[in-house]
């Protein structure tokens, strides 16, 4: 059960005291309190864990200081979404929005190599009005001999050169809980020219302890990719790990799954359960086309897989995408086989509006259907 008090309710104020006081006296309830403190005001709620069968809903709203209660069901506490609940989704960091409700895209580098490439993409990126980005500085690699991402030394540069081109946020994998720390650090010396939004990869989905130390810094947001080989239910449930320890700002990403059944693609794409993840859950949803398709193939239509399958999450309302691109794929140090060339970003960009507008089109249309029942 989630108490969710009135907007910027002062915690030494003498109904919140009357709330926690009221709670206290309740038995086998324990109590959490999160706390989201936002430019305009902050939000207090109060997760009630343990036997909250027992409790009446009306009393605890009628205490003075409640603004409504929500029942939870047992799945995703903090992230799902429940019976009557209107909290509404989404964040915004470092002037970019993040929600159910819109699109962003994150196309860049798969991996950091030469500061040439860097900027040749991040002044294209400029060029068409784009505003965030993926640039790996430190990659997971399946092979112990590849290429392992320049890892921190290149944050300085890169960040610079972000901030350059008016870059607001680089989407970028972290492995290990000393990444975080070397992050903070270059953004601190360079003075903040960017902002990042850490990603957890697909084989790092139920890294428990990073997810706990992740969860636990609220600076950053975090994209965290599905687990390509566990249940949609484990992933979401690692989602629930960030949450819990108290950063809620996080965007879901699906990256297609491991199975010969995909082939020839990389992986399966696993496109369709966009809209599945923004019902179970509050999280806005991104998709990774490259990773999940693996090639630059085209179909006989002209259009490369990679567009199609970015199209059909769209329309399906995806709410962010991170794409592979390079200025030269036969130098690149990791997936260059996947990424889309400089020329085809603006071509990229408005195949993907035609998808967004006929998704917001559905949308409207669904809702002329339902207002009419
Ligand atoms: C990536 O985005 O560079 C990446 C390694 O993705 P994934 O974790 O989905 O394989
Ligand atoms: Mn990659």
């Amino acid at each position: 059960m989630i108490v969710i008090l009135k907007a910027n309710l002062d915690g030494k104020s003498p109904e919140y005291a009357q709330i926690i006081d009221y709670l206290a006296h309740k038995p086998n309830i324990r109590t959490r309190v999160h706390q989201e403190i936002g430019t305009q005001q902050t939000l207090t709620e109060i997760y009630l864990i343990g036997d909250t069968a027992s409790l009446d809903k009306t009393e605890i709203e009628s205490l003075p200081g409640v603004d409504r209660v929500v029942r939870v069901s047992e799945e995703y506490r903090i992230l799902g979404r429940h019976k009557d609940d209107s909290r509404p989704s989404g964040f915004e960091y470092n002037g970019v929005k993040f929600s159910q409700d819109n699109l962003n895209v994150f196309a860049g580098l798969c991996a950091v190599d030469t500061p040439e490439h860097v900027e040749l993409m991040l002044k294209a990126l400029r060029d068409n009005g784009q505003v965030c980005t993926r640039m790996g500085a430190y990659k997971p690699r399946t092979n112990p001999y590849s290429f392992q991402g320049h890892g921190k030394d290149c944050l300085p540069w890169v960040f610079e050169l972000a901030g350059k081109y008016g870059i607001k946020v680089i989407a970028m994998e972290i492995t290990h809980d000393s990444h975080l720390d070397e992050i903070q650090e270059a953004l601190r010396k360079t003075g903040n020219p960017t902002g990042v939004m850490l990603q957890i990869g697909t084989r790092n989905t139920q890294n428990f302890e990073l997810l706990k130390i992740v969860g636990r810094q609220r600076e950053f947001p975090v994209l965290l990719k599905r687990g390509f080989g566990i249940t949609l239910e484990e992933s979401l449930n690692a989602a629930e790990y960030l949450a819990s320890a108290g950063n809620r700002n996080i965007v879901f990403g699906l990256r297609g799954m491991k199975t010969n059944m995909g082939d020839p693609h990389r992986n399966f794409v696993d496109f369709a359960h966009v809209p599945v993840v923004k019902r179970l859950t509050r999280m806005p949803v991104c998709i990774d086309p490259s990773h999940s398709v693996g090639t630059r193939d085209a179909s006989p239509d002209g259009l490369l897989d990679v567009f199609h399958v970015t199209a059909q999450g769209v329309i399906a309302g995806a709410n962010m995408i991170l794409v592979d691109f390079h200025p030269a794929p036969a130098k690149a140090l990791v997936d260059g086989p996947q990424a889309l060339l400089l020329e085809e970003l603006p071509y990229f960009l408005e195949d993907v509006a035609i998808a967004r507008a006929a998704y917001e089109k559905r949308r409207e249309l669904a809702k002329r259907f339902l207002a009419k029942k």
